[in-house]
């Protein structure tokens, strides 16, 4: 959440800022703010409520010059959505600017401490202002007869450093002075924040997005990193002042791999992206001739994995749903007891954990704060913990005993879709490779490598479905809401297609399993709440077909997603029909899932939402 960029250099600053938050826009999208040194050692600031096209606007009408500055796209934690409360913010005396992705806990503490010492300054009520006016206040202390630069960065990184040793909480941040040309700060806890080295000018930036347009070169930086960057080189020390090693890394996709295409939004794109991104899930994993999966990154031996006797899959929102399929893979394929918790309840409640237990977390971005947080829970007590991820360099990444990469290329769409059937998909993996280590025999292993080897081109035919699933949602898009409903491996999808219901159409939308119905949701049933059924021509197709009964004799309209023979029989009953190819229940989420998506996306449109840029939501929740 929230977008930094920062860049020193010999071009102009403004553009390539202004272009780096176009490109983290979908980190959030509240309010939108710049500052730039010109040669005059003047600060100049645009900031204002809105989106980024309105700081383009404001640049317009009142350019900046200069050649270093710092920039934030902003998800609001603390303070209204205001100009004022936009960021950057500044010291007491106006001449340092900062912007920060995170949350200060402390700053109500640190506030009253620097008013009662005569700091009356203030000018925006969040807690980011507190840390500006914090540095501020110890640089002007140690500096005040300063005249020489190098001089100047040394104090000023003295006084970030021990201003970032009072604070609670988490901090990802760029700043610069007016009176040290050239020169900016940054520094990491628990908010990503990456370093791009040109030449002959440096970046820094929440994502590598924001930059790989200009190098791919980058340095991630680890927690308590603090680096002190100019225009040829950069110091990267730790917040107790000790240098360490790090290492510059390549980007994996270039600023080609960002770009929209010929589609109408990145969510569109993305869904439509799947046939490959679950291939490349697949990708180099599968074997053959031992019918099952190779799975390196989870770094366990053979006798490791087969001690293991207890699951847990763990993350937040789509993550989640995706763990909750995977609930059902490993259980039905590998018979390992699975468990799925919520990140955020995981890393305050005292699950039981035995000495066989694994816990897989679950993340796109790597950097969820919920699921940063769990795995640091589960480390901390001695669990080995592993990774799902797409971003290789993220923190989740980084910090794990091992785990498996999602290479699904950039993701960002706000609500996620391609990263989902590349998660199911590696779940399946991880089933498998259980599964034939205990109960699974090779022609069963054999039989679901065929089945996920032929997704690809499954996936491919349900996409040709989105024409009539746009004429669907035309169709329905006065509904006051919608519900889902699935059994067993369709649960979670119902969950699924609930979520991204409401967070691009902001309609009122529920998941259940089908059977719940009549256990209090059937209360809801009327002619303007349609019910989406999952049911596939499966084990459990005619118990679906009972609750599907149920909804009609209610007058509840119906779309069922169906297979196989499925259609014919629900011929009466249900009032929209979407037929899915024919696939084995494990792998049939990944199927079912993709109409769900489309539905949701048609709909947006349809009611003219902002697809890729959901109202309150924000991609990669770097905040608990
Ligand atoms: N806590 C800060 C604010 O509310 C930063 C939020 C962000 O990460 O965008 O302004």
């Amino acid at each position: 959440m929230c977008g930094i960029v920062g860049y020193v250099g010999r071009a102009k600053a403004a553009p390539i800022l202004l272009d780096g938050l176009r490109r983290l826009e979908y980190r959030g999208y509240d309010s939108a703010g710049l500052a730039v040194v010109n040669g005059r050692h003047e600060l100049q600031t645009r900031k204002c409520a809105g989106r980024i096209a309105a700081l383009a606007k404001l640049m317009v009408k009142k350019p900046v010059s200069g050649s270093f500055g710092v920039s934030h796209t902003r998800w609001a934690t603390h303070g209204k959505v205001t100009n004022e409360n936009a960021h950057p913010h500044f010291d007491a005396s106006g001449k340092l600017a900062l912007v920060h992705n995170g949350v200060i806990e402390n700053y109500q503490t640190l506030r009253e401490e620097l008013i009662s010492g005569g700091d009356t300054n203030f000018r925006s009520e969040t807690d980011t202002e507190v840390l500006a006016h914090l540095i501020g206040k110890l640089y002007d202390e140690s500096c005040a007869t300063t005249v020489d630069t190098p001089q100047k960065k040394a104090h000023m990184l003295e006084a970030v450093r021990a201003a970032l040793q009072r604070v609670i909480g988490t901090y990802g941040i760029a700043l610069i002075h007016s009176d040290v040309p050239e020169f900016m700060i940054g520094a990491r806890r628990g908010s990503p924040l990456v370093l791009g080295v040109g030449k002959g000018e440096n970046f820094l930036a929440s994502d590598v997005s924001a930059i790989v347009a200009y190098t791919r070169d980058a340095v991630y930086l680890n927690d308590f990193d603090v680096v002190a960057v100019d225009r040829e080189k950069f110091e990267i020390s730790s917040l107790a002042g000790e240098t360490g090693d790090h290492q510059v890394s390549k980007v994996e996709f270039t600023a080609e791999d960002i770009k929209k295409g010929d589609y109408a939004h990145y969510m569109l794109k993305e869904i439509f992206e799947q046939p490959g991104t679950v291939r490349d899930a697949m990708r180099g994993r599968l074997s053959p001739e031992e019918c099952t999966a190779r799975l390196g990154g989870l770094n366990m031996t053979p006798p490791q994995l087969r001690d293991v006797g207890r699951i847990i899959l763990t993350g937040c929102g789509t993550a989640l749903h995706a763990g909750r399929v995977g609930e059902y893979l490993i259980e039905a394929l590998a018979n390992i007891p699975t468990e799925v918790e919520y990140a955020s309840e995981f890393r305050h409640r005292n699950t039981p954990l035995t000495r066989e237990t694994l816990v897989f977390t679950i993340s796109q971005s790597g950097e969820t704060a919920d699921t940063l947080g769990a795995l640091r829970e589960s480390r901390r007590k001695g669990f080995r913990t592993l990774g799902i991820c797409n971003n290789v360099a993220s923190t989740i990444a980084r910090e794990s005993d091992g785990g498996v990469y999602m290479h699904a290329g950039p993701e960002i769409g706000v609500a996620a879709t391609k990263s989902f059937t590349s998660q199911v998909v590696i779940l399946t993996l991880i089933g498998l490779l259980f599964g034939r280590m205990r109960t699974l025999s090779t022609a069963e292993g054999s039989r679901i490598i065929e089945s996920l080897e032929a997704l690809p081109e499954q996936i491919e035919t349900v996409l040709k479905l989105s024409d009539q699933i746009k004429e669907i949602a035309k169709k329905y898009a006065d509904v006051t809401g919608m519900l889902f409903f699935g059994r067993q491996f369709n649960f979670p999808i119902a969950l699924e297609g609930a979520l991204k219901m409401k967070e691009i159409t902001y309609l009122f939308a529920e998941g259940h399993p089908s059977a719940e119905l009549k256990h209090g949701i059937i209360a809801l049933i009327r002619p303007d709440l349609p019910s989406v059924f999952i049911a596939p021509d499966d084990g459990v197709f005619s118990k679906n077909l009972n609750n599907i009964e149920q909804v009609k004799a209610r007058k509840g309209p119906v779309i069922a997603l169906t297979s196989g023979n499925g259609a014919s029989q629900l011929k009466t009953l249900a009032n929209e029909i979407v037929t899915l190819p024919e696939a084995p229940d494990c792998v049939m989420p990944v199927l079912s899932v993709i109409p769900l998506q489309l539905l949701a996306y048609h709909l947006a449109v349809e009611l003219r939402r902002d697809v890729d840029k959901p109202r309150n939501l924000a991609k990669s929740v770097t905040v608990e």
